[in-house]
């Protein structure tokens, strides 16, 4: 099984991960531009028993457009978002793709938002149009 390391910007808050995401996806939505003071948040999801969470959290939470609660965990440090879980989705661990810090990370098959997309960011082929759950 493939073994990777997620972290925040100083390390203190870091996640290690045992095999593949189940979903890798991008997100164009306003709230996650915010979020993450980029024009993109890209994320991988996991089942959260794959995940072994080590340091510690503050964690904010918001309701989403679906009236699902997210709750995101950002390091109270650096402040970096490493990862966050969702009603939408329970019994899994979405992990901000960037944290790994690896450019041979899988890329993203699914997009949602895109009637947020910032028109320069071309979208990798092969990555389906519209999808309907908006959950990041
Ligand atoms: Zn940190
Ligand atoms: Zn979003």
């Amino acid at each position: 099984m493939t073994i990777r390391h997620a972290a925040c910007s100083c390390g203190q808050l870091h996640l290690t991960i045992d095999g593949e995401p189940v979903r890798i996806s991008m997100c164009h939505c306003l709230e996650c531009q915010r979020r993450t003071g980029a024009a993109i948040s890209n994320q991988a999801r996991f089942r959260r028993e794959q995940v072994t969470f080590a340091g510690d959290a503050t964690t904010w939470r918001r309701k989403a457009e679906s009236g699902n609660n997210l709750t995101f965990h950002f390091c109270p440090t650096c402040g970096s978002t490493v990862y966050w879980e969702g009603e939408g989705f329970q019994g899994y661990v979405a992990v901000a793709i960037g944290s790994f810090a690896d450019p041979n990370f899988p890329a993203p098959t699914i997009a949602v938002w895109e009637e947020s997309r910032h028109h320069w960011i071309n979208l990798p082929p092969n990555t389906p149009p519209k999808h309907a759950a908006k959950q990041g």
